[in-house]
């Protein structure tokens, strides 16, 4: 699934193609894709319309149209949204385009049919219940300690719900827990200050990294021209199981931690049988 840092790239990359430029009409390949308005709505609301601003909030990106309408559209599983001549066929499982006024279109094209777009005048009611942007620079540590007051859980399941923070996924959860060498089962009460300040800077590093390398292409993830990212050749953890750790040498292992395959090196990241009981202690975060 597109995290953070493939939803930023698409962002980064579908802007000059596409600010300043107008939609001109929408053709439907799979009529499910458009959560709301309805689809008759949809076409005649976005028709005419100008693409001010393409942006990002979690895995969301958000197109600022003129007239005060904003088009969201979360990726989920397998879509993918590429900038095509109109005259070139369709590709495979395309679920919508919209024609633009320089004769190209934008296409979303989903395997999986899990992706939805959204045309609203108020875009907060989509995504008002979105957790803090972990790369925001006014997103400081004691922000994030902030948001584990009062949660008991494990942790890797809350870095994963949106509420929580927004943009992490599967693959970068893992990837930051390891580079903190936090083990995804520790439960979300027993970190330490320190663990909790490792943790921040690490979320933050491995979306950045990811960012850099214009995302994770493990399956079907494409950039708006079709071509990969290269985060996967740098990965530490996730999908290495079997494989040595890079850091000490010992054998990467899958676990399934609150229903998500889940990868972990048993040496760096301790497990919770034995570093649990930290933190439970009053007084201990501080
Ligand atoms: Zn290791």
């Amino acid at each position: 699934m597109p995290e953070l840092p493939e939803v930023e790239t698409i962002k980064r990359e579908l802007r000059p193609l596409l600010v300043g430029r107008t939609i001109v009409g929408a053709s439907v390949g799979w009529e499910g894709c458009v959560d709301r308005p309805s689809l008759e709505e949809f076409g005649e609301q976005i028709a005419g319309r100008r693409i001010e601003e393409v942006g990002r909030r979690g895995k969301f990106l958000v197109f600022t149209l003129s007239g005060g309408l904003t088009l969201l559209v979360h990726l989920r599983m397998t879509g993918s949204l590429l900038v095509k001549e109109a005259s070139t066929p369709w590709e495979p499982h395309t679920r919508l385009c919209l024609g633009l006024d320089d004769g190209q279109e934008l296409r979303f094209v989903n395997v999986r049919k899990f992706g939805r777009l959204y045309l609203v005048a108020d875009a907060e009611e989509v995504l008002g219940g979105l957790g803090p942007e972990p790369l925001d620079e006014d997103f400081r540590v004691e922000d994030f300690c902030a948001l584990f007051e009062s949660r008991r859980g494990m942790i890797k399941p809350l870095l994963l719900d949106q509420h929580f923070i927004a943009g992490l996924g599967n693959i970068y959860a893992d990837e930051a827990l390891f580079q903190a060498r936090l083990h995804p089962q520790r439960k979300a009460d027993t970190l330490t200050s320190d663990e909790l300040c490792r943790l921040h800077e690490s979320i933050r590093d491995v979306l950045r990294a990811g960012i850099k390398d214009q995302g994770t292409t493990v399956s079907d993830y494409v950039r708006p021209d079709g071509s990969k990212g290269t985060h996967q050749y740098s990965l530490l953890v996730s999908g290495r199981a079997g494989e040595a750790c890079r850091r000490c040498g010992a054998t990467i292992e899958r676990l399934v931690v609150g229903g998500r395959g889940t990868y972990i090196c048993p040496r760096c990241q301790e497990t919770p049988s034995r570093s649990g009981q930290r933190g439970t202690a009053a007084g201990v975060r501080r």
